[in-house]
């Protein structure tokens, strides 16, 4: 048979105590008995954190049912993996209260001490996974200090004017379309920049324009298009910043590269402050003199420098020792469901950590929900582009939905 371990945390949707809850999870104990699962529930007056072991079907139809309990707000699944056998078997289900000073009292099992008795001499209680996560919850990890409700954001920018009010339609034909999409902060109700995605004349997908193209073609082709996405921007009379993305090549094969895009945008006034460049982690190579010089480049100019897509890459946040950009745009896989995903946020937090610590103002990319948009708030993120508030339009500027 095999075994499972899961990890969830929630937070409570009534103000239950200590006792109640305490009540309460001797009906789960009960439950799990029946089921053969066994673990802890810790609780600190707010947040559970219940570690579970028992057969992977077992623990895998529990947790069906937990999450269609609608007693759990904001659930995270921690961890969820096969074990080789249980580490708290001694405890049925044990229930664990964390005090103001997050003291962690455990109970004592039936050799009558308090020190889990599950592990063997090969393995100590700090290389415990589940002992960790542990150990993690009772120091704060885990629980959030303060949430923003969803009606408080909408609130806070329900007033002002709507960007795309201001702009005009374009009146021209381009050789080559863009569509402009927004990276917005809800809080300031502020646009910080249009990022302009390639389109073919039927609409058709960036890889199918770029695709046409091959060898110093493409990258001749990449760096020239830039040229319109500036020209319809400045059509358009965007306000904001400009993001560009261009292949790491196209700064390479092109050596005047950066002059190309700095002389466009002073025939259109456009002020170099305004424009960025965007560079997906995966393509950004390290080590290469002529790739560095042209990053020099372009921040002599004045031109901002993105990392794109971060964290589906391999290089990872040693990335930021060599190549320091002014924006980090975490990728939308790392950013879907975030809400309910242990290991994202925990990832997440560490970016966003690190790029504070370096200066590097962080976008968070493909938000779809408010759930992770709130969630994302209260990690100090502040930035965001995704669906949630417009997709991108075609040769123009999309409305915003701030609600
Ligand atoms: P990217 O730079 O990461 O651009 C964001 C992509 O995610 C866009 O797809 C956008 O439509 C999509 N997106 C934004 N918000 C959401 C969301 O909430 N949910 C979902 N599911 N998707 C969202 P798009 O326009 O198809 O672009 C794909 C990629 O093509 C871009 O990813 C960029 O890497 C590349 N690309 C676009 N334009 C150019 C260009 O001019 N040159 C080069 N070299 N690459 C380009
Ligand atoms: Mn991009
Ligand atoms: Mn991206």
């Amino acid at each position: 048979m095999s075994l499972s371990l899961l990890v969830y945390k929630s937070t409570i949707t009534d103000q239950l105590d200590k006792d109640r809850v305490q009540e309460m999870s001797l009906v789960f104990k009960h439950r799990n008995r029946q089921r053969n699962i066994t673990g802890l529930l810790l609780f600190d007056g707010e947040h559970f954190l219940q570690v579970l072991e028992g057969s992977s079907q077992s623990i895998g139809s529990l947790y069906e049912d937990i999450k269609l309990d609608s007693r759990h707000k904001k659930l995270v699944t921690v961890l969820h993996e096969p074990i080789f056998k249980r580490t708290f078997s001694d405890w049925g289900l044990a229930f664990i209260s964390i005090g103001k000073d997050n003291q962690i009292e455990l109970p004592t099992n039936h050799n009558g001490t308090n020190q889990p008795q599950y592990l063997s001499e090969l393995e100590s209680v700090d290389e415990n996974r589940a002992a960790m996560i542990i150990d993690a919850f009772a120091k704060g990890l885990w629980r959030e200090s303060y949430s923003i409700p969803a009606d408080k954001l909408n609130d806070s920018v329900n007033s002002g004017l709507q960007l795309s009010d201001q702009l005009n339609k374009p009146k021209k034909e381009y050789p080559v379309n863009f569509a402009f999409q927004p990276i917005v902060n809800p809080v300031s109700k502020l646009v910080t920049s249009a990022e302009a995605l390639i389109r073919g004349p039927d609409n058709s997908s960036p890889f199918e324009v770029l695709s046409k193209y091959s060898g110093t073609e493409l990258y001749e082709f990449d760096l020239e298009s830039k040229k319109y996405a500036l020209e319809i921007a400045s059509d358009l009379g965007l306000p904001c910043r400009i993001s560009l993305n261009l292949l790491p090549m196209s700064l390479i094969v092109n050596p005047d590269a950066v002059e190309v895009l700095v002389s466009k945008a002073k025939d259109l006034h456009i002020p170099n402050e305004q424009i960025i460049v965007e560079i997906t982690e995966e393509e950004i190579i390290t080590n290469q003199e002529a790739f560095l010089q042209a990053i020099m480049k372009l921040k002599t100019s004045g031109i901002n420098v993105a990392i794109d897509d971060f964290g589906a890459g391999y290089a990872g946040l040693s990335l930021l020792t060599e190549f320091h950009p002014d924006k980090v745009k975490i990728d939308r896989k790392l950013i879907q469901s975030i809400h309910t995903n242990g290991p994202k946020q925990a990832i997440v937090r560490a970016i966003v950590n690190c790029c504070h610590s370096l200066g590097i103002s962080v976008i968070a990319e493909g938000v779809e929900e408010i759930a992770e948009i709130n969630w994302l708030l209260q990690e100090g993120i502040t930035k965001f582009q995704g669906f949630y508030f417009a997709k991108p339009k075609l040769n123009s500027f999309p409305i915003i939905n701030w609600s």
